[in-house]
């Protein structure tokens, strides 16, 4: 953006205006206004903006400069949006932007198209709320202690029982292949890959071809961008029953929205992030809202899945401490778990509350109240002590094998740790609370950290990639796309499941045999194996592998099945060759005949 342009929207603009959407801003001379410091925490003011000069300086934090180094700042952007941002607060019409590209020029394009029907689509569900068909949407969040202030806050939705509604709201905004990339439609195929005739039992329309809503029936919440712009939707069924669908159904990944790049309710909640340092992290948008609304400003959802990489990197930018608050039940343990070492790691100073009661946050704040939460968000335990706690739950035991076994858990988490000092601190606390010589558990962590492994004494074959996906798959809840997947493949292919790696084969068994809701973990008996999954589950960060990939896993483990009992049966075959056995040579030669099929059609999958 040209400088002079700069200039001008500095000339045009006053900072105390600007400033004052994100301060509350006191009159205090004849040119000076003061409030309470956006950038550092305080309770008695020591920021001021001169209106003379147009400045703003904190003599707390001594940040300083000019609106636009403001704006930089508190936003979180470059200088080039900083006067854009600027421009736009103060109606100044900006100059036309400049691309690279054609190809720039079209994304940009298409970009701003879809934000803008994710507004339009927004106001429109906003409507469908207040209308007399959303009825049984509003008895439900008002069932959940919505107010109207609290709704319109977040902007929450119906989406109605329609298939066509929202096309037609939209149609008229964009054409097909932008409504399609949208994720707000789902569309039907023909086998041959063509636009197929739309909803299923119904004749095509005209205009909106093929397509009809994908959220129908449900709840809608709208995920915000960090600057507050509408880019995806997660959707609760109203339904009951069999063709309620999933419980909550998210927007698809879009040229605007990837699941793993977006914390629910930053919009919202970074500026008191940014202000107190820390953040609260829930799982669900139903708890983020509750505890925002209750008065908690600095809550952000990961939308029920652990933390990712690039969320922490976002979250870095406004917070140095994490209180994780998630489910009490195993997902959630295990979520919270992974999300732990990803912050620590990235050197958070993490701190873990897990309620009493076993009450989510959402119920917690609506039955104990928000100074209950607060209380016990202040009484939350470092991750360190809630870990040691988890390893004595999950090793009970007070023997020597199952203190290896716990402190194994441990270990992982203690290498992940950027500080020695910590790190060391943290190994003599584990290796008191388990009760063994802390001079053995740093013994360890030498010998671990000097081999590059996480785990003493466990000489257990590493896991190929599939039995990863594979064990994944069986540890997730028996509701979930990925076990189904798994389940139906084990059902389907039994004799080439069985032919598995031995341990593997064992831990899948104990994990299909546990009852529904079930700590995974608390599944397997084999200790040895129990840490090979605790180990499994530490070292990925989403908690469930797609349908896709449980498809890929599945063909890889029957492939390496069979060609496992092929090997075996080949052995067999020579020795049964070498000694003249024509009864075995015949059964065995038919067993891999029928081998080499199964792997053809293993293949042609
Ligand atoms: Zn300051």
């Amino acid at each position: 953006m040209p400088n002079d342009f700069a200039q001008s929207v500095k000339e045009q603009t006053d900072i105390v205006k600007i400033i004052g959407d994100y301060v509350r801003l006191k009159k205090a001379g004849a040119q000076n206004y003061t409030g309470l410091c956006p950038f550092h925490k305080e309770k008695t003011p020591s920021f001021s903006v001169h209106a003379g000069r147009q400045f703003f300086n904190c003599f707390g934090c001594h940040e300083h400069g000019d609106v636009f180094t403001f704006v930089q700042k508190i936003e979180n952007v470059g200088f080039s949006e900083a006067v854009r941002t600027v421009a736009q607060k103060a109606g100044i019409p900006l100059p036309k932007r400049e691309f690279t590209s054609p190809e720039e020029a079209a994304e940009h394009r298409q970009r701003g198209k879809l934000l803008e029907l994710h507004e339009v689509a927004t106001a429109w569900f906003e409507e469908q709320l207040r209308s007399p068909e959303g009825a049984l949407a509003r008895e439900y969040l008002t069932g959940r202690g919505l107010t109207a202030d609290g709704i319109a806050k977040f902007r929450i939705g119906f989406a109605p029982d329609s298939y066509r509604a929202l096309g037609e709201r939209l149609q008229s905004l964009a054409d097909q292949e932008t409504l399609r990339l949208s994720g707000l439609f789902s569309w039907k195929e023909q086998e041959d890959g063509s636009p197929g005739r739309g909803v299923p039992g119904e004749p095509p329309r005209r205009g909106m071809g093929p397509l009809y809503a994908r959220f129908r029936k449900r709840i809608m919440f709208p995920i915000a961008n960090e600057a507050g712009r509408v880019i995806a939707f997660t959707a609760r069924t109203l339904e009951t029953g069999e063709k309620a669908g999933p419980k909550y159904l998210n927007s698809p990944e879009t040229p605007l929205y990837s699941k793993s790049h977006v914390l629910f309710n930053l919009d919202k909640a970074r500026q008191a992030i940014r202000q107190d340092g820390g953040a609260v992290l829930v799982e669900g948008q139903m708890d983020c809202i509750s505890v925002f609304l209750a008065g908690i400003p600095n809550v952000l959802a990961t939308s029920g899945t652990a933390f990712t990489e690039s969320q922490t990197r976002l979250l870095r930018r406004y917070a140095t401490r994490v209180i994780v608050n998630f489910d009490p039940d195993t997902a959630g343990a295990n979520a919270a778990e992974k999300s732990i070492a990803l912050l620590t790691q990235e050197g958070f100073e993490v701190r873990v509350l897990t309620l009493e009661g076993g009450l989510d946050p959402d119920r917690y704040v609506r039955d104990r109240g928000a100074r209950a939460y607060v209380d016990a968000l202040r009484a939350a335990p470092s991750f360190q002590d809630y870990l040691v706690e988890r390893a004595r739950q999950l090793f009970p035991s007070r023997d020597p094998k199952s203190k290896t076994e716990a402190l194994n858990f441990l270990l992982p988490h203690i290498r992940r740790i950027p500080s020695r000092i910590a790190r060391d601190a943290f190994a003599i606390d584990a290796a008191q609370a388990l009760g063994i010589d802390s001079a053995l558990v740093r013994a360890e962590l030498k010998e671990a950290a000097a081999k590059r492994r996480d785990s003493i004494s466990s000489h257990a074959q590493p896991l190929t990639h599939a039995e990863r996906i594979l064990l994944q798959a069986f540890s997730a809840p028996r509701s979930s796309e990925a076990y189904i997947v798994a389940e139906g493949a084990a059902h389907q292919h039994e004799p080439d499941f069985a032919s598995m790696r031995s341990d593997v084969r064992e831990m899948v068994e104990q994990l299909r045999a546990r009852p529904d809701g079930a700590d995974p973990l608390a599944a397997i008996t084999d200790p040895a194996h129990r840490q090979l999954l605790a180990e499994l589950f530490l070292s990925i960060h989403d908690t469930e592998p797609e349908p896709d990939e449980v498809d890929a896993a599945v063909l890889a483990i029957r492939r390496q099945g069979i060609e496992h009992e092929q090997r075996q049966l080949r052995a067999d075959l020579e020795r049964a060759e070498r000694a003249g056995h024509a009864d075995d040579i015949l059964r065995l030669t038919r067993a891999i005949q029928n081998a080499t099929v199964r792997l053809r059609e293993v293949d042609w999958s």
